[in-house]
């Protein structure tokens, strides 16, 4: 007699199969779909590059919203991707992405490209070898990149306000004395001239107290000004005090050097200034000091600054060379 516990009949080992691997497929969907909405949703770039192929095999949805370029053309040839990128940054994009191959992973590599729509965006693009070639097998670098335009924007601007005076927008005296580090050891090392002029205004406090403290802000913005107006592309100015400035000009011989200075003199002596009916000028006092070969910055700024005061104390509105 029969029973019901015989052994499962071909035909039924067979449905219980494909009953199995309907299951399979079922979850694999579901899986490829979480996976499709996530990678959807992220406002990064997944891709993957097979290396001996030079070929993109693999770019996430969000390629297309952030480059704003056809990722079919990207996965069809992979000169799309440098091309996307700004020309002053090709060289540094490739060699940093060459360097994967040895170090194994690249994570601080930023670069900017140019859009479809011509908008220029910086990139953050990180890149780990993600499989060794070998026999058989190809070397694939996958990636992460990443808009991080935003972010550079307010480092710049968090950079600006460290680095400038907000009344004059000229550099702040931290600022001014490790950019002046940097030219004194160039000219240093490489035995090229250097000036160092301090300015200080004259019979500043007595400005402010006729004319107002707002009135007194107003000179210091035109004397900045001045300076700006007067001195060569990369010489360096900033207001180092209160009413005091400072120029270093790198590679600027003694006699240019006070020209320039003299240059920086009448341009302020121009200057005019009406507060109600009253009108009136200032002037200025400057102290010149040419680097010497046994100086350093600071006795660099020393000799600048015993001369101007010797300015001060000779009539004011006037310039003097350091001995
Ligand atoms: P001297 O000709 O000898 O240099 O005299 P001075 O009056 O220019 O120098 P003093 O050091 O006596 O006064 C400098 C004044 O600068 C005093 C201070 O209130 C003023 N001052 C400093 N910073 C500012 C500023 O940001 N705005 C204004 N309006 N005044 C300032
Ligand atoms: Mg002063
Ligand atoms: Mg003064």
């Amino acid at each position: 007699m029969e029973t019901s516990l015989d052994a499962p009949s071909e035909l039924e080992k067979l449905t219980l199969a494909l009953l199995h691997s309907r299951g399979e497929v079922e979850r694999l969907r579901e899986r490829e779909a979480i996976f499709s909405s996530l990678l959807g949703g992220v406002n990064a770039v997944l891709w993957a590059f097979d290396w001996q192929a030079q070929r993109v095999i693999y770019v996430s949805p969000a390629y297309e919203r952030l480059f704003g370029r056809s990722a079919a053309l990207l996965l069809a040839d992979y000169n799309e991707w440098r091309n996307c990128i700004y020309p002053d940054d090709l060289d540094y994009a490739a060699q940093s992405f060459a360097e994967v191959l040895e170090k194994g992973a690249i994570e601080a590599r930023e670069y900017r490209i140019i859009r479809a729509d011509g908008q220029l965006r910086w990139i953050s693009d990180k890149c780990f070898i993600s499989q060794r070639g070998g026999e058989n097998q190809p070397t694939i670098v996958v990636g992460i990149a990443e808009d991080i335009t935003e972010k550079k924007q307010l480092e710049g601007e968090l950079h600006r306000l460290a680095t400038t005076d907000v009344l004059t927008k000229s550099s702040n005296r931290r600022h001014f004395f490790e950019c002046a580090e940097r030219e004194f050891a160039h000219s240093v090392q490489f035995g090229s001239p250097l000036a160092f002029i301090l300015l200080d205004i004259d019979d500043f406090k007595q400005i402010n107290d006729t004319h107002g403290h707002q009135m007194g802000d107003q000179v210091l913005q035109r004397i900045a000004q001045c300076g700006a107006n007067a001195l060569r592309r990369g010489d360096l100015f900033g207001r180092i005090g209160g009413e005091e400035f400072a120029a270093l000009l790198p590679g600027c011989p003694p006699d240019l050097a006070r020209q320039i200075a003299e240059r920086l003199q009448r341009e302020v002596q121009r200057l005019g200034f009406t507060c109600g009916r009253k009108s009136f000028g200032v002037t200025v006092s400057q102290g010149l000091a040419s680097l010497r070969d046994d100086g350093s910055l600071d006795s660099l700024y020393a000799r600048a600054d015993a001369a101007m005061y010797k300015a001060k104390r000779s009539g004011k509105n006037q310039i003097v060379l350091a001995d």
